[in-house]
């Protein structure tokens, strides 16, 4: 193999032709054809001059037709071989020095002569063609970056482009007969023997190689392999083209360990970890997350006895026949277990898996597993926190309708002491009966009967203001609204008295039953029958009159509407009624509508306010949802 550059291995010409290229074409073709002119005119001439036959000097005439053709076209050839016949019929053919043949003879070895030098100049002509498209050819090979080597059946190197050269660090010579492998210290992905068999079969093969360079540095190459034939179909060669993958094969690294990274991190981040299962061969992986949250070191041989190990005592058989099912069958699966880890502390996990066949006849799950202690812990501690909500609304209610009976504590005392006044002056009465001569016993019966039931009503007023003033934990049961409002209006019936306040009340027979906690409705009446008379009061309305209606709504349940005669709500305070603490009057807490909405509202109903009663004051109203749902 030639070490030229420009890959002229295949054919060498004298070094003077190479300066013919530098001229233009014309120019090369008239020096052409005064060299050979002159080169045929110099044979003729030494012929002539030494006497020589015709026959050596035909013969020296070829040589010189068969070197210019090397230089040029067939057309140049074909007439420089024209001059020559004409000059050896003209130098050496009898007659002499005329074109005339006088042997028959003769024609023929000049038209011999002819044939002979067109053909032999054609076939120069076509070896030079070839010659040409192979040193293209070999200049191709020789752009491209990749490392182009050819070698034998055995191994052999017989071509090793620029491109390997600078890859490899070996230059042309030093590869030249080494063999590949051996060379470069290739390492392969499967036996060399199994890439040969697909080699012969197929003619092919493609893969990634790792070799080592001069300087022993190793490198990685995609590698495609093209089995050489020759004309017989019989093996010759190898084409081997290596392409440097060294870049790629780092930026993969990168984004591949950039994802492992981020992936991790977002495993973190979330808590959730990742496994996979091979049910077949017992294989199991978990990410690094998995381990953490099963408290393993990530050094530990993941497998399903670490698992069972981990689970608490309670939730063992759970995980156990969760993981055996999943075995038995392609069962996915997504429960929540609980972990004891082995400081004693207690860890919610919810796991989760598939199946996946992915091709491969194992059964395989993938699935991933999340610590959900901490959320857990928040909804642990959220109803925590609601059920001390729960109990401070209930304390408040509480005091707030023990504050309710401080103000009616004047009408309460007149409305207890009504029956005590009546059982009083029947016991007088019958005790002055019985001291008569003959006592009349009918009559003191008929007062005794009375005295029993003035005691019943007082016991039941004092029943009334007992579970008012009690404090207990709400009781929702199902109630009558109705029903409810008429208690409180027993029970507020002396106060109405004392303000001189009518109240009437406008019930729903049809209204359905709505669920609830009976003094907690009460309450809400009450306080709302109370502000309207206070503000009645407080404003000297001359006409004063509360109307409590209940009607039954489509859809909802009941609404309960508490309207007055009184002064109204001026607009600027409407949005703020309901707000703890807004208050108009002098000894007001503010709470006592706040209070009212919670109560309302921990029923699953609405309360609110509207601007124009049709009392003419001020127009409260709350709705109740049905005990048997929407109807
Ligand atoms: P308080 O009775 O301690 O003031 P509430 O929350 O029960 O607290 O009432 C807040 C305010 O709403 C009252 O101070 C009053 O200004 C107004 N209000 C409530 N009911 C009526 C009503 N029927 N007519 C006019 N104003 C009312």
């Amino acid at each position: 193999m030639d070490d030229d550059a420009s890959g002229r291995q295949q054919l060498h010409v004298p070094s003077f032709v190479a300066k013919l290229d530098e001229l233009t074409p014309a120019q090369r073709l008239i020096a052409l054809w005064i060299f050979g002119g002159a080169s045929l005119a110099f044979v003729i001439w030494a012929s002539v001059h030494f006497e020589l036959n015709l026959a050596t000097t035909a013969a020296a005439l070829l040589i010189v037709i068969v070197l210019l053709s090397l230089l040029d076209s067939f057309v140049s050839s074909a007439f420089f071989s024209l001059i020559a016949v004409l000059s050896l019929n003209y130098f050496f053919v009898q007659p002499l020095h005329t074109l005339d043949v006088s042997d028959v003879q003769d024609v023929a070895a000049l038209a011999a002569f002819l044939v002979c030098s067109l053909t032999v100049t054609g076939l120069v002509r076509r070896l030079r063609d070839s010659a040409e498209v192979q040193r293209e050819q070999a200049q191709l090979l020789e752009l491209t970056a990749d490392a182009i080597i050819v070698r034998g059946m055995d191994g052999t190197i017989s071509y090793w482009n620029r491109g390997a050269e600078q890859l490899y660090g070996w230059s042309r010579a030093e590869a030249a007969g080494k063999v590949t492998h051996d060379l470069l210290q290739t390492r392969f992905p499967v036996p060399l023997a199994q890439i040969n068999t697909l080699l012969l079969d197929t003619g092919r093969w493609e893969g990634e190689l790792v070799h080592r360079t001069r300087d022993g540095t190793e490198v990685p190459v995609a590698s495609r392999w093209t089995l050489q034939e020759n004309a017989r179909g019989r093996p010759v060669g190898i084409l081997e083209n290596n392409t440097d993958i060294t870049e790629r094969k780092r930026a993969d690294e990168l984004l591949h360990r950039s994802q492992a990274a981020f992936l991790a991190e977002a495993q973190r981040l979330s808590h959730t970890g990742s496994f996979g299962w091979n049910v077949v061969t017992g294989r199991i992986h978990w990410s690094d997350e998995t381990f953490r949250i099963f408290g393993y070191e990530p050094a530990a041989a993941p497998s399903i006895d670490l698992l069972i190990q981990r689970a608490h005592p309670d939730d063992a058989a759970l995980v156990r026949e969760t993981v055996y099912n999943a075995a038995d069958g392609e069962r996915g699966f997504d429960f929540e277990f609980r972990l004891l880890l082995p400081d004693g502390a207690v860890r919610h996990v919810h796991a989760v898996a598939h199946s996946m066949r992915n091709g491969s006849p194992d059964l395989h799950y993938v699935g991933a597993v999340s610590d959900i202690t901490a959320a857990k812990e928040a909804l642990a501690e959220r109803a925590r926190a609601q059920e001390m909500l729960d109990r401070v609304q209930t304390d408040l209610a509480h005091a707030a309708r023990v504050s309710v009976l401080g103000e009616l504590t004047a009408s309460i005392a007149h409305e207890v002491n009504q029956p005590l006044t009546a059982i009083a002056s029947s016991a007088a009465a019958g005790v002055r009966w019985l001291r008569r001569p003959v006592p009349n016993i009918e009559e003191v019966r008929e007062l005794a009967e009375s005295i029993v039931s003035d005691a019943q009503r007082a016991g039941e007023i004092i029943a009334r203001i007992r579970s008012m003033a009690a404090r207990k934990a709400p009781e929702h049961t199902p109630l009558v609204l109705d029903e409810v409002i008429g208690e409180v209006l027993l029970f507020l019936r002396n106060e109405a008295r004392s303000r001189a306040v009518t109240v009437l009340q406008h019930p729903a027979p049809d209204a359905p039953q709505v669920i609830g906690d009976r003094t907690q409705l009460q309450q809400v009446i009450v306080n709302l029958a109370i502000n309207a008379m206070q503000a009645m009061a407080q404003a000297g309305s001359p006409e004063r009159r509360v109307v409590i209606r209940t009607v039954a709504t489509d859809g909802i349940g009941v609404r309960c509407i508490v309207e007055d005669s009184g002064p109204g709500i001026p607009p600027e305070h409407m949005d703020r009624l309901f707000e703890s603490f807004f208050t108009t009057k002098a000894s007001g807490m503010g709470m006592g509508l706040p209070i009212c909405r919670s109560i309302i509202e921990a029923h699953g109903g609405r309360i609110r306010v509207d601007e124009a009663g049709a009392q003419g004051g001020a127009s409260f109203s709350f709705t109740l949802p049905a005990a048997n749902g929407p109807g």
